[in-house]
């Protein structure tokens, strides 16, 4: 996809300069806002690639839709009148969409940024929260941060390659002193020689302290950790306490997150936003951030809701398939209304159970540690995920569950038949989906 806004005219030539292109990944937290603002103050500081007059310095931000706007507006009332004393060229980008395709957004490309493009509705670009939303996940502690190289990486990634072609550029990112296993992976990325990673705040050993003193000093504001508002790793010891804070004096644009991670867990009993530290819910509650809690909780009940059917097919502990299907959508009352009669219908073999703030019908529950093994159940939730499955979910379906399970199944459907008067899905009809919807689990 195009820009959305409309592109300036080229603030540099690079194929008419000899200069290199210094390009800073600007995440506006308190490291990378560090970097950046000692770059332009400081000459000392400055690699020797950069031109006197800062021309060929590129500062360059992913917004990923779910940023705290107060990090935004220290931006705006701090950086951006420092990059336009020095006419430092300021790039912000977004994704267009889910898919790699769908191409970018360039929210400003200009040497006088007045402002920051944090809100995805009003600067029509898609946010990390609106996959995540429609797919029935959050973000994971585990792994490989995919959400940040989607929502961050990826965009920028796009825009540097489309502006800086094959030419060789210096890429400045802000690790600070004690994120040297970050760097090794990173430093890994040279793009067969083309990129050369510097990290001016670890080479200068500041820690995250130290830029947070530094920027405190030349601003008077404690700068806080660029994050989304959703972020699994905001909840460790020295992290939580910024987070809280955000989340009690931010309420309304918090609330849909604890609002997705209720329809998550829902999904997924196991999928609180911060694994085995626990739920959002319950941070928040011990937190007592009550007017987040009771906003997400007016939405959760007004919100349109559906009955899911949730299958899960293990090959390891935590290694599963998964198919998400809507058999009914209503309001809150007839969701839970049809779950209760539709256990009341298979009688007492299935098992209706309350567990951490949800009611699921289990047909079938994982046990013992052989593996492949199965799990299904219906759930009551608001209708905002996407009916949903591996491509080859049914036929690996197939190979794992028993007989038993299949007639459970066919019962199952027959009742949701009888009781809404529309069809339900059995194993066989759902695979019409699966065979086209793939992605995350
Ligand atoms: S801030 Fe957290 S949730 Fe957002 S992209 Fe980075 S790691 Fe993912």
């Amino acid at each position: 996809m195009e820009a959305a806004v409309s592109r300036p005219a080229p603030l540099f030539e690079l194929q008419h300069t000899g200069a290199t292109p210094v390009c800073w990944s600007y995440g506006m937290g308190a490291e990378s806002t560090a970097g950046v603002v000692r770059t332009l103050l400081d000459p000392g500081f400055r690699p020797p690639e950069l031109l006197e007059d800062l021309s060929n310095l590129i500062v360059m931000t992913a917004q990923t839709g779910d940023e705290w706007s107060s990090t935004a507006d220290l931006v705006e009332r701090h950086v951006l009148p420092l990059l336009r004393q020095y006419r430092v060229r300021m790039v912000e980008v977004a994704r267009a969409g889910p898919a790699q395709r769908d191409g970018i957004v360039v929210l400003q490309d200009t040497r006088t940024p007045q402002r920051m493009h944090a809100d995805p509705v009003e600067h029509g670009f898609f946010a990390l929260s609106d996959e995540h939303r429609g797919n029935g996940v959050l973000p994971q502690l585990g792994g490989s941060r995919k959400c940040s190289s989607k929502a961050k990486g990826g965009p920028l990634d796009v825009w540097r390659a489309r502006e800086v072609g094959s030419r060789p550029y210096v890429h400045a990112v802000g690790f600070s002193a004690t994120e040297g296993n970050r760097i090794v992976g990173d430093a890994a990325v040279t793009l067969g020689g083309q990129r050369r990673a510097i990290y001016p705040i670890h080479a200068a050993g500041l820690s995250r302290e130290d830029c947070r003193d530094y920027l405190h000093e030349l601003f008077g504001v404690w700068w806080p950790k660029s994050c989304c508002r959703q972020c699994p790793f905001s909840g460790g010891k020295t992290g939580w306490p910024e987070q809280l804070a955000r989340f009690q004096a931010l309420p309304a644009e918090a609330a849909p997150h604890l609002a997705d991670e209720y329809v998550t867990v829902a999904l997924n009993k196991r999928s609180g936003l911060f694994g085995p530290g626990g739920t959002l819910r319950e941070k928040l509650e011990l937190g007592q951030a009550t007017a987040v809690l009771a906003l997400a909780e007016e939405a959760i009940a007004a919100a349109d809701w559906a009955l899911y059917r949730v299958r899960r097919c293990y090959s390891a502990p935590a290694a599963a398939w998964r198919a998400v299907e809507v058999v009914h959508r209503g309001d809150r009352l007839s969701a839970t209304l049809l779950l209760a009669e539709l256990a009341d219908r298979l009688g007492r073999r299935p098992g209706l159970r309350h567990e951490g703030g949800h009611t699921r019908l289990w047909l079938a529950e994982r046990h013992g540690d052989r593996y492949p093994q199965v799990e299904e159940f219906y759930v009551a939730a608001p209708a905002q995920v996407h009916d949903k499955a591996r491509e080859g979910f049914d036929t690996r379906w197939r190979t794992c569950v028993g007989e038993d399970l299949l007639d459970l199944e066919d019962e199952t459907a027959a009742a949701l038949i009888d009781l809404t008067g529309t069809s339900a899905p059995t194993s066989a009809e759902s695979s019409l989906f699966a065979a086209t919807n793939t992605g995350p689990q």
